[in-house]
């Protein structure tokens, strides 16, 4: 399952899909071939991403130790919610097909969390909400809107409660990680179409964050309690619990593996997570999954190192991108970083925003050099970004006969 999530390639080449990715490339390649020739290079096509991460505020309410957004989170950056709403609209007509709420902050924080996902889904969008489990209520309340291809995923971490409030400091003294996997049953009654996910992330002694001021801030571990949290999920009826390795913000703002920060040594740590895995495999059903992420492959496989060598030119800043309250970013690698920032919060309020987003698109383009920024960056995109840079840079003739099985998933 995990990897057909992140078959990146399969998900632009479907026919609902591919007629956007054709505009694309022959916009790049007639941008080649006008430089070649010293003709100024033409404009930008009215496009949007296939996919965006939204996050619809900044305000969160745990303090999670772990946090790779810690240096952007609780400021006083708003969206405006009639021109985010125009925003979606613009974005639909141009090719968006799904939206992440996500990152940057706990999107049920915000205070029209739910006609805002009704919204999303009366435009036609897939939505997908990845959320700390506190605002399960809400989570609920929106339940009836989901079908089959929507999701929604809980941040938890952990198999037992102490490790949970270790690692999370809800601000909120009185959540516990029962009473939010409680929940879970009686979403699934009201609404059991969508699926919904137990996340956790995979930390180790030894981990830290490098917080802003410079110190590093050690990471809880939670490595021994994998058997544990998988039990729990299946027991509060999750269709799946997912496993990935912890990620940092390395100095130059980018989210990357670190598995050298790690007291033991690596091969010890991933010979742990290996035996842990297996043993929470046996509880997999045909109604429960138990996913490996591909980031933890790579680390177990140890060729990790293999999706850090991207092209120079990220071509899927122009299917996939980050929408925040501070303005709309390149990758969810980037989030809340200068020189990926693409355009401001209204960049597609509206037709003639997004035009004045597409020339920022094309400049980010050949001005963010992806083959040295995200040097360090384990890049799930790596393959996919390959492929387009093939088609760009390929003289085959491109017709819609090049393109592949409908499989109506388009979360990037
Ligand atoms: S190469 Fe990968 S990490 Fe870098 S901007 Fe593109 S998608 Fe993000």
């Amino acid at each position: 399952m995990s990897h057909a999530i992140h078959d990146f390639t399969a998900k632009l080449r479907q026919p609902s899909v591919w007629p956007g990715v054709l505009d694309y490339v022959k916009w790049r390649r007639g941008v080649e071939a006008a430089r070649a020739a010293g003709h100024p290079a033409p404009d930008a096509p009215p496009i949007a991403p296939v996919s965006i991460n939204l996050d619809l505020t900044t305000a969160c309410n745990y303090r999670c130790d772990h946090c790779i957004d810690w240096d952007i989170l609780n400021t006083a950056n708003k969206h405006d919610e009639e021109k985010l709403k125009s925003a979606l609209a613009v974005m639909r007509d141009r090719g968006l097909k799904s939206v992440i709420l996500i990152g940057g902050g706990e999107p049920t924080v915000y205070p029209g969390f739910s006609p805002m996902v009704r919204y999303i889904k009366s435009l036609g969008l897939q939505v997908s909400v990845v959320s700390n489990g506190s605002g399960n209520k809400k989570i609920l309340e929106i339940a009836d809107v989901l079908d089959e291809r929507d999701w929604v995923r809980l941040s938890l971490d952990s198999g037992t409660n102490d490790t949970f409030v270790r690692m999370h400091k809800p601000v909120d003294k009185k959540l516990t990680l029962e009473s939010i996997c409680e929940w879970v049953p009686q979403v699934k009654a009201k609404n059991p179409r969508f699926k919904f996910g137990f996340s956790f992330i995979i930390t180790w002694k030894g981990a830290e964050r490098h917080d802003e001021d410079g110190s590093d801030v050690k990471i809880v571990e939670n490595l021994h309690e994998i058997v544990q949290a998988t039990r729990l999920a299946k027991d509060h009826k999750f269709d799946y619990i997912s496993l990935k390795p912890f990620l940092v913000r390395s100095e130059t703002g980018s989210e990357v593996m670190d598995p050298e920060k790690a007291e033991a040594h690596l091969a010890t740590i991933v010979q742990r997570i290996r035996a842990s895995i297996d043993e929470a495999k046996k509880h997999a059903t045909e109604t429960f999954k138990v996913l490996e992420s591909t980031n933890l492959r790579m680390l177990e496989k140890g060729n990790w190192r293999d999706f850090t060598n991207q092209p120079k030119t990220c071509h899927m800043q122009a299917f996939r991108q980050v929408l925040t309250p501070t303005g709309l970013y390149n990758c969810p690698a980037y989030r809340g970083v200068d020189r990926a920032r693409i355009a401001g919060k209204e960049a597609y309020a509206d037709a003639s925003a997004g035009d004045a987003t597409n020339k920022n698109l094309a400049g980010i383009l050949d001005r963010f050099d992806a083959h040295h920024e995200c040097a360090a960056v384990t890049c799930l995109y790596n393959d996919v970004n390959w492929w387009l840079e093939g088609l760009v840079k390929g003289e085959a003739a491109l017709d819609a006969d090049t393109s592949g099985e409908e499989r109506l998933d388009y979360f990037l």
